[in-house]
């Protein structure tokens, strides 16, 4: 392994350990969110030409690797949908230092590759649903894979990761209706279910403060299930966990409404070869030409810059907020 002296980096000045790097793959996807406007699997080759190749993320993994990083999480656009994604997960599984690599997918096609995932590595699971209505899942997700998506999830649940979450953005009028539902699906498949707030990064037209179902409203309508706060896991990341009296757990992620930079262990490499060192705020790193080139000097300067300008907290009066970030959240990797 490359491994790099971690004082070089480690901490950050507000005293922020790295050790999560998540990464987009594509930013396409066979689905078309509401909220997200992904680009479709059928890409312009001017598109496909800025993708970094396996090669590449592999060499920029182990450099992270070197420095600390223990967790890698693949994400997009869809994952899934990226040709060869099993042999090069099983890669980046074996990456020195790495000890655990996950992956964020809308589901769809985990009845086919559960069970190659967990051969290749994989060992967590975040699996994105927005709603349990199959009308509802055409009109949000944009297109009718309701019924392959819950096989998927099925597939998954059966499956031995260590573990698989579901995902829902909650968006007012559109889905909080079915928190019940959610937590009650949650209980019957003993799996942990995380709420998480809509962000102003996509389809800025649809979002606004007052969509925002917060974690105030969330436990107001479930207080019937009399929610315990649980203590923080590390694999938890920033969700605030429940247990429910129904036996489902839940997790309660708020980027907007309370923050959690304070812990922020992450930044995030693109599709297309940018350090992103925060969700939200625009500015990024390009590592392009440290990649192409295998420059490792210049590969470990652009990681520290992007720690040097990973933002102390969220600005709710950015710039950004206001008009809509440059990338969307598929082209970012959420
Ligand atoms: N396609 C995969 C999926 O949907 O899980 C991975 C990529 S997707 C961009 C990652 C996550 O970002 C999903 O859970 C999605 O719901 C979430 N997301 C996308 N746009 C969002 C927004 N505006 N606010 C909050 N979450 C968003
Ligand atoms: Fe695709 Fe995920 Fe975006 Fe939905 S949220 S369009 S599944 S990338």
């Amino acid at each position: 392994m490359n491994n790099y002296n971690n004082n070089i980096i480690q901490p950050d000045k507000y005293g922020r350990r790295l050790k999560y790097l998540r990464i987009s793959v594509t930013p396409a996807c066979n689905f078309k969110c509401i909220y997200c406007k992904p680009h479709s699997e059928n890409m312009k080759s001017e598109v496909v030409e800025k993708i970094l190749g396996y090669d590449d993320i592999l060499y920029v993994s182990e450099i992270f690797a070197g420095l600390g990083v223990n967790r890698l999480r693949v994400t997009g656009g869809e994952p899934l949908v990226r040709k060869d994604i099993v042999p090069f997960l099983s890669k980046l599984s074996a990456i020195n230092g790495i000890e655990e690599v996950m992956i964020t997918t809308n589901g769809s096609l985990l009845k086919k590759y559960s069970a190659d995932l967990l051969n290749a590595g994989v060992a967590r699971l975040n699996i994105s649903l927005d709603t349990l209505n199959a009308e509802r899942f055409n009109y949000i997700a944009g297109t009718n894979k309701f019924e392959e998506t819950m096989e998927g999830i099925r597939t998954a649940i059966k499956t031995d990761f260590k573990q698989v979450k579901i995902n829902a953005v909650m968006i007012k009028g559109f889905n909080d209706d079915e928190l019940v539902d959610f937590v009650n699906f949650a209980a019957e498949e003993n799996i942990i279910m995380r709420f998480i707030e809509f962000m102003p990064v996509g389809n800025h037209n649809l979002w606004s403060q007052e969509n925002i179902i917060t974690s105030e409203m969330i436990l107001n309508q479930l207080s019937h299930l009399n929610p315990v706060k649980l203590g923080k896991d590390k694999n938890s990341g920033p969700a605030v966990n429940y247990k429910l009296s129904n036996g489902a757990t839940i997790g309660i992620i708020t980027p907007i409404t309370k923050h959690f930079c304070d812990d922020c262990d992450k930044v995030r490499l693109t599709y297309d070869g940018y350090i992103r060192s925060c969700l939200l705020d625009d500015r990024e790193i390009d590592i392009k030409d440290a990649i192409r080139n295998r420059d490792t000097d210049m590969l470990i300067e652009g990681i520290k810059e992007a720690l040097a300008i990973k933002s102390k907290e969220y600005d709710k009066n950015s710039v950004e907020v206001k008009n809509g970030y440059n990338r969307t959240m598929s082209r970012i990797g959420g």
